[in-house]
């Protein structure tokens, strides 16, 4: 694994353990060269999956970019990190076993958007309005009542967007 840092060739594992409940191993590794050091997890892919983009580009589906979406969905809010780590592994084995290696990013956004949903209301309205483009007051308020009822609007079904950005200026600045 190259550095991160100065590129170099030979780091080295310092710890090695099972995290994620043993679904993956996580390891610490220091670079020799620099002194770096960093974090590398190791998981089971059971395929490569290919996301295909609302403009119809394929790109490979990213983790960590799903992470950071949730992450900057979930900022400041009342969950812990270990609850986040399994929404975000539950979402991969969700779109893993659906048995298509080709997936729409409309699919990624409705999965992320019902586990939020679940898991912290505020989180599910900061994702919801990136990745639904709100343009107007009364999609925040339709999305309120969703999460009152816990029914699906029309605007979910027909949701046919993108994971949002991970720039910072998309969250809601904390009052
Ligand atoms: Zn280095």
């Amino acid at each position: 694994m190259r550095c991160p840092y100065c590129t170099g060739e030979d780091t080295q594992v310092k710890d090695s353990r099972p995290t994620e409940e043993g679904s993956a191993i996580r390891r610490r590794r220091v670079c020799p060269d620099c002194g770096g050091r960093f974090t590398t997890f190791e998981r089971v892919q059971l395929r490569e999956l290919t996301i295909i983009k609302r403009s119809g580009r394929r790109v490979p589906f990213d983790r960590d970019k799903l992470s950071r979406s949730i992450e900057i969905a979930l900022r400041k809010r009342p969950v812990d990190s270990e609850r986040s780590e399994r929404l975000i592994s539950g979402i991969v084995r969700q779109l893993e076993s659906l048995g298509e290696s080709e997936i729409p990013s409309s699919t990624i956004g409705g999965l992320v958007m019902e586990g939020l949903r679940a898991l912290d209301a505020v989180a599910y309205v900061r994702f919801a309005s990136v990745y639904r483009d709100f343009r107007e007051a009364a999609d925040f308020h339709e999305v309120l009542g969703e999460i009152a009822t816990g029914t699906e609007g029309p605007a979910a079904a027909s949701g046919a967007g993108e994971l949002p950005p991970v720039a910072g200026n998309v969250v809601p600045r904390k009052h």
